[in-house]
């Protein structure tokens, strides 16, 4: 099938032919008929299958009739929400290129950076909004967004929106635009809660499905090594002195950890930057765009800063800590050996983490290849140390926090 086929227009079929893409991808097959058709939609699919252009371009598409509204004029008809802030900056980078030969306005706007660009923008009038939860809902209150006209909502990566306890705010915003307002859900996985959100705010919806979780390319060689957990950090740095090259993503549980190994790896003279939720956007930009430009060649990220990211050409993946859940394993190494090219993924699995082996194994219907040969080997016989509290009762009872660490609601991420 080519992008002929699913009755998009010139400009728009001339900006794809532009970034360079030949074909559609799976996904954007199966959902640009339907949005096109002004169906609501729940779509399960990951990064790198092309799920962005796959809303973007029959939005562009429904929305070319209104392009020549005259600036001031023009209403926000499509609204996209994401739950993080590189992604909403990406989702805008796509709808630019796709749009370039329309007069279709779009602009992005999102927390952790100075609000008064953002208000001096949306004045001026756009078509396509992009958006994180709390800085449209802040912009909404002070009257500057208006939701009235909305006629195509995009909630993307749902999933990790709720993970974020996005779930009140994303009902505030459906409830803001018209009722009449299309609805497109995208998320990787469709748990339970997202099948609920799904239920309330979706009207009578088509399912797609472009991939299952547990698939993984047959292009990435998956290597796992047993190691102390006091030993990662050496054997990361023996591996990077030996084997890994090029462009290498090393995820880890938390922040702190990502900001650990950043600073051994950096004084041990490597090129490295780190994304996690306490570091200021500007630095999450600058570190992204270092990485995408390959003036470092490692980046460290927690899971939820990484998501949704499309960061191409990557050699390798570094599961420095295990993900307690098994999917988050398919989604991080997914992110290697894209488009036909190979990539390896490594895992460094501790004592503690030996439990994650058997449900990813699972998940990916796969043996890992488990590498013996290297200087810090795990004791079989260690066992996970289990750091029990001294004081009795679950951590959640009352008073466990103070009023005002409640107040402030710390990203976890
Ligand atoms: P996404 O899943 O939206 O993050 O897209 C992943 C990558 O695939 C992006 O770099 C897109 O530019 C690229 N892409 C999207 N659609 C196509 C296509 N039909 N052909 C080739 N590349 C594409």
């Amino acid at each position: 099938m080519s992008f002929k086929d699913l009755g998009l227009n010139k400009p728009i079929l001339r900006a794809v032919a532009e970034a360079g893409y030949d074909n559609p991808t799976l996904v954007q097959e199966k959902t640009i008929p339907l949005v096109l058709d002004k169906k609501d939609i729940i779509v399960s699919a990951q990064t790198g299958t092309g799920k962005t252009a796959a809303f973007a371009l029959p939005i562009l598409q429904l929305l070319f009739d209104f392009q020549d509204a005259p600036k001031k004029g023009k209403k926000i008809k499509a609204l996209i929400i994401s739950p993080t802030r590189e992604l909403a900056i990406q989702i805008q980078h796509n709808f630019k290129t796709y749009g370039t030969h329309t007069n279709l306005r779009s602009t992005v706007i999102y927390g952790g950076t100075s609000i008064e660009p953002q208000i001096d923008v949306l004045k001026k009038g756009v078509d396509i909004l992009i958006a994180t939860p709390g800085r449209l809902l802040d912009l909404h209150k002070q009257d500057i967004v208006n939701l009235d006209y909305v006629e195509t909502l995009v909630l993307d990566e749902a999933d990790l929106m709720l993970d974020m306890g996005f779930i009140d705010d994303v009902k505030k915003i459906e409830r803001l635009c018209t009722k009449e307002k299309q609805v497109l859900l995208f998320s990787a996985t469709i748990p339970f809660k997202v099948e609920q959100l799904a239920n309330t705010i979706l009207n009578n919806p088509e399912r797609i499905e472009v991939s299952t979780n547990s698939s993984t390319s047959k292009n990435i060689n998956q290597v796992l090594y047993y190691v102390p957990k006091r030993n990662k950090i050496e054997l990361c740095l023996h591996l990077l002195r030996n084997s890994i090259k090029g462009s290498i993503l090393i995820f880890r549980r938390t922040k702190y950890g990502v900001d650990k190994l950043e600073q051994t790896l950096i004084s041990n003279g490597y090129k490295a930057e780190s994304i996690h939720g306490d570091k200021a956007q500007n630095m999450r930009q600058e570190a992204l765009k270092k990485f995408k430009n390959g003036y470092v060649n490692i980046l460290i990220a927690t899971d939820v800063a990484a998501r949704g990211i499309d960061i191409d050409e990557l050699d390798a993946v570094i599961n420095f800590d295990l993900p307690s859940v098994p999917e988050t394993y398919v989604h991080r190494i997914g992110r290697t050996a894209r488009a036909g090219k190979s990539g390896t993924a490594y895992s460094f699995c501790s004592a503690d983490e030996k439990r994650y082996i058997k449900t990813i194994e699972q998940l990916i219907q796969l043996q890992l290849n488990v590498i013996d040969e290297h200087p810090y080997p795990l004791d079989p016989k260690a066992k996970a140390i289990i750091h029990k509290s001294k004081k009795t009762g679950s951590k959640h009872r009352k008073g466990r926090k103070s009023e005002a660490s409640k107040k402030k609601k710390k990203r976890w991420y």
